[in-house]
C-alpha cells in the first residue's frame, strides 16, 4: 500500500481531517509527522533560510521527520481558499521552497488550489491527486465528499470550545470532549494563526497554561464562520489575507460583546501579514481600553519570559474583574 505523509505544521491545524480522510478514501495509508519537538525544530532551523518565519521553519523540520518513511509527501500549493482573498505568499511557494532546500525527498503531491483562477479550484486538485496515485476519479470525488462532511463535523466540534486535536480525538471516538475548567472563571480571546495557537511546542503550551491558571481560552476556530465574516466585513477595507480576516473578525467579536476579559495575540517574528494585522488589532484594543497582550514567537522565545508575561496579564485581568 502506498504511504502518503502529511507534515504536522502550518495548515495541518486547519485542514487535517479533510486531507487525511481524502487520502484514506483513495486507499492509501496516511502518516503524520510527530508532534513538534526539539529535534524537528532544529532540523527546520538548520535547513530553512534565515529570513523566513518560524512556522515555515518548523514545517521544514516536519518534512525531514517524515521523508524517509513515506512514498509521497503532501505539500499543497495554497494560493487562495476563497474568492477575493489570498493565503500568505510563503504558503503559495511552499512546494518550491521545500524542493529546493531539502534533498532526498520522496515525490511531492502539490496540487495548486486557487479559488481566484478558473481551472485551478478544488476539483482539479482532487482529480490531479487521484491521477498521480492511480485512483479512479469517481472514487476520488466520493472520497472527497465524505472527507468534507467529517471535516465540517470537526469544525463544529471546535465551535463547542475544543482545540483541533481535542476535536479530532472526539471525532475518532478517542476523547471525552472539553478538558476540565477550574478556577478564576476568566475568559481570554487568543488570536493568531492556527499553527501558532495549536502547536504547543512553538507556543510553549500557551493554551494549557491558561487553562491551568483557570482561564478559558477562546479562539477564532471556536467561533461560527458567520460571526468572523460579519466582524471582518466591518473593516473600512477588506483584507487580502484569509488568515488575517480570521484574526480581525475574531478580534472584532471579542472586543464587541464577545464575553472575554482580554485578548492575547500570538504573532510570528518575520511574518509580513502579522506585522500589519498585529498593529491593527493592537491599535483598536488600545483605543477601546481593552486588555491586550502581544506575544511574538521566534526560535529564541524563552519559556520563563512567556510565563512571567502571561501571569502578569492574568493577574491584571483578575484585578479588573474584582473592581467591576
Ligand atoms: S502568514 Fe506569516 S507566519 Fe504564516 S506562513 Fe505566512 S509569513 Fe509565515
Amino acid at each position: 500500500m502506498k504511504v502518503v505523509g502529511i507534515p504536522r505544521a502550518l495548515l495541518f491545524y486547519h485542514y487535517y481531517p479533510l486531507w487525511r480522510d481524502y487520502f484514506a478514501g483513495l486507499g492509501v495509508k496516511v502518516v503524520e509527522s510527530k508532534p513538534t519537538n526539539r529535534v524537528i525544530l532544529l532540523a527546520g532551523l538548520g535547513t530553512a533560510v534565515d529570513e523566513t518565519c518560524l512556522p515555515v521553519k518548523v514545517f521544514y523540520g516536519h518534512v525531514q521527520e517524515l521523508k524517509d518513511r513515506v512514498d509521497y509527501l503532501f505539500v499543497p500549493r495554497l494560493v487562495s481558499v476563497e474568492k477575493g482573498a489570498y493565503i500568505c505568499p510563503k504558503l503559495l511557494g511552499l512546494p518550491d521552497m521545500v524542493r529546493h532546500s531539502l534533498s532526498n525527498l520522496p515525490p511531492l503531491i502539490s496540487p495548486t488550489i486557487n479559488f481566484n483562477r478558473r481551472g485551478q479550484g478544488l476539483y482539479k486538485a482532487i482529480l490531479e491527486t487521484a491521477t498521480l496515485l492511480g485512483v479512479n476519479p469517481v472514487q476520488a470525488l466520493y472520497a472527497f465528499v465524505r472527507a468534507r462532511a467529517r471535516w465540517r463535523r470537526w469544525q463544529a466540534l471546535q465551535h463547542g470550545g475544543l482545540s483541533p486535536m481535542e476535536a479530532w480525538a472526539v471525532l475518532e471516538g478517542k476523547g471525552g470532549g472539553l478538558p476540565e475548567r477550574k478556577g478564576k472563571g476568566l475568559r481570554v480571546g487568543v488570536l493568531g494563526h492556527p499553527y501558532n495557537i495549536y502547536d504547543p511546542y512553538i507556543n510553549m503550551g500557551l493554551l494549557d497554561r491558561l487553562r491551568e491558571m483557570g482561564v478559558s481560552p477562546q479562539t477564532a476556530e471556536m467561533l461560527p464562520a458567520d460571526i468572523i465574516a460579519f466582524h471582518a466585513g466591518r473593516l473600512p477595507k477588506r483584507l487580502f489575507w484569509t488568515l488575517g480576516q480570521y484574526v480581525m473578525g475574531a478580534a472584532g467579536h471579542f472586543m464587541q460583546g464577545g464575553n472575554v476579559d482580554g485578548i492575547i495575540h500570538l504573532i510570528s517574528f518575520g511574518c509580513g501579514p502579522d506585522s500589519l494585522v498585529g498593529e491593527l488589532v493592537e491599535r483598536r484594543a488600545r483605543r477601546k481600553g481593552f486588555p491586550f497582550l502581544l506575544l511574538t514567537l521566534d526560535e529564541h522565545s524563552g519559556e520563563t519570559g512567556l510565563l512571567t508575561r502571561l501571569e502578569a496579564f492574568v493577574d491584571t485581568l483578575q484585578w479588573r474583574r474584582g473592581k467591576e
